[in-house]
Formats: structure tokens, C-alpha cells, sequence
């Protein structure tokens, strides 16, 4: 990066997007049916600057299930309710070293759902905001919340929460495991329902760029200038992120980027480039993590030509 100068993002997201669009590797996610439909050509890559500029390529607009990217806003909301300390104790921080859903993670893990970005984190953070709001008011609090950082309020992919409510079967198990353990604060039940609800958000990349940016931005909308969470936050949010927003490959996703980030099944992955900007990238097709391929090509290839990398200490 030259110093003082502007870069151009457009042409390197042209040049991201170019480059991988052919990419043949990675495979839809099938164990929940919706998503295994959706068109594996599809590829969009958004960034947006802490001031609010965007720039955008390829399908940018197509509305994809946010999946396990709610889990990062989640957390943000109990965050900014209960502090740093609630989410440490309560829930942890820590890289599990295995897949999202993995039921060892917890017998091995001091029977603790580990971090708020795996399935039983989640549901662990789901469950502190339904037992604080309580049933009535919750799910219109959290759509809220959530409708802040996008910037428009965020619609439920109805077929898709249907598609994943009959197949979570897996998720209420961990519910249930953890409400035996003590880590679950409400209904487990209530909160697995609730979490499936979540992912099942409708966005498309320019939302998700955007709901990324307000992290990139200290937190606050670079669109709206709205605050959502405390600046003092933000990088406890992102430490978050950058150890375990990649699953169990989030180790070699820091090698060879060096920014925090955080997948969905669905194929969206963002990532922060923390006082400058985010980029947020669609594509369907999943390595065996469940991490868009197309998605962390262009991020690499983005931290790279920008010099983003947190660690390179410009
Ligand atoms: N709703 C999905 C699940 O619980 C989210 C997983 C993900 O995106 N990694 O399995």
C-alpha cells in the first residue's frame, strides 16, 4: 500500500473476482437441502471503507442464507448486554480444534460449548439474549439489531429455515448436551429453534459487507453512522474471529491471510480489516470445513494487493 494514497478497490475485486471465477473446487452444502440447490457458479465480492464507500462485482445482489455469520452479530448483542467477562465465563473463547457442530468438542472442552462461533456457542448466545428479552420480545429485539447493522431489516428465508428446522436434529442434541452441562441460559429447545432462525437470514454480499464494516469501523454503521456496539469491544469480537471464525482451519486461514473472518455454510464469508475496511464475498461451493472456496481466494488475494494483513504492522 502507498502511504496517503487511495486504493483502488474496484480494480482489485475485478481482478479477485476474474481470477477465481472458474475456480472449479468446493462442493454446496448438502446436509441442509435448501442450500445444496443453490447455483454453484454464483460469486459476488463486495468491500466497503470505514467511510462508506462501496465497491462491488459479480452477483452482489442475490439474496443466500447467512448461516453461521449471524453467530458473529449474536455475540456483538450479548456483548454489548452482558460484557466481555459474561461472554468469557459463560460461554469462552477458544479454538476447538474440530468442526462446528462436533459433539467431542464439548466432552473435550471441559464440557463448555468453547467459543461463541460454533454451533453450541451459538446456541449458548442465543439462549443469554431469549432468557433476557423473554419469549415475546426477543425475536423483534434481535431482528432489530440485526436489521441495524445491514442497514434494512433482514428477511427470514422461510423455505430455508423450514429445509433446516426438519433436518437440525444434530443442533437440538448439542442443545440439550449443553443444558445438561449447565451452559445453556433459557429453553434449549427454544434456543436451537431460535439460532436455526437466525441462519436461516436472508442477505446478500453488499448487506453482509456492510454489517462487517460497522466492525471494521470501530462500530458504527459506515452507512447509517448509527453506534452498535462499544468501540471497546470490537476487538474482543474480532480476536473472536480471527481464532476461530473458520472453523478448524481458522490456524492456516491466519497464515495465509491475516485477518479475522468468519464463514457460513451458505457460502458468505466476511472478513475485517480493522480501521480500514471490509469485504464481503458469496459463493456457494465449500471446502470440508464448510468454507466457501471462491470466498477465501478472494480475501487472500485482497489482503494481499491492499496490504491488510494485521500481523505485517503497517
Ligand atoms: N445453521 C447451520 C448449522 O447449524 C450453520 C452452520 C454454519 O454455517 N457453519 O449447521
Amino acid at each position: 500500500r502507498q502511504r496517503g494514497s487511495t486504493p483502488d478497490y474496484g480494480a482489485v475485486i475485478n481482478e479477485a473476482y476474474r481470477l477465481y471465477k472458474n475456480e472449479p473446487g468446493g462442493k454446496n452444502a448438502d446436509y441442509i437441502p435448501f442450500l445444496a440447490k443453490v447455483n454453484s457458479d454464483m460469486y459476488g465480492i463486495v468491500i466497503i471503507t470505514k467511510e462508506g464507500k462501496i465497491f462491488q462485482v459479480g452477483e452482489t445482489k442475490f439474496e443466500f442464507g447467512i448461516e453461521s455469520i449471524e453467530k458473529v452479530f449474536t455475540l456483538c448483542m450479548a456483548m454489548e448486554l452482558f460484557g466481555d467477562s459474561v461472554i468469557l465465563q459463560k460461554i469462552g473463547a477458544d479454538q476447538t480444534g474440530l468442526p462446528f457442530n462436533s459433539v467431542p468438542a464439548i466432552e473435550l472442552n471441559g464440557q463448555k460449548p468453547s467459543n461463541p462461533l460454533v454451533n453450541a456457542g451459538a446456541m449458548a448466545t442465543t439462549s443469554l439474549l431469549t432468557s433476557y428479552f423473554g419469549k415475546a420480545d426477543a425475536w423483534s429485539k434481535v431482528n432489530a439489531y440485526f436489521a441495524k447493522f445491514a442497514g434494512r431489516e433482514l428477511p427470514v428465508l422461510d423455505e430455508l429455515y423450514k429445509s433446516e428446522a426438519a433436518t437440525n436434529q444434530h443442533n437440538q442434541a448439542i442443545a440439550m448436551l449443553l443444558k445438561s452441562y449447565g451452559y445453556m441460559y433459557d429453553d434449549p429447545l427454544y434456543a436451537c429453534d431460535f439460532y436455526t432462525k437466525q441462519c436461516s437470514y436472508g442477505v446478500n454480499t453488499r448487506d453482509l459487507a456492510i454489517m462487517a464494516g460497522t466492525l471494521a469501523n470501530g462500530g458504527v454503521n459506515p452507512i447509517t453512522k448509527e453506534r452498535l456496539i462499544k468501540e471497546k469491544y470490537v476487538p474482543k469480537v474480532l480476536a473472536i474471529m480471527g481464532t476461530t471464525g473458520l472453523y478448524e482451519t481458522t490456524g492456516d486461514w491466519m497464515f495465509k491471510v491475516g485477518l479475522p473472518g468468519k464463514s457460513g455454510v451458505g457460502g458468505g464469508i466476511i472478513s475485517v480489516v480493522p480501521g480500514r475496511f471490509a469485504i464481503a464475498v458469496f459463493s456457494p461451493p465449500l471446502d470440508k470445513a464448510g468454507n466457501s472456496v471462491r470466498a477465501q481466494e478472494a480475501i487472500k488475494y485482497i489482503s494481499d494487493k491492499l496490504a491488510a494483513n494485521i500481523y505485517s504492522g503497517r
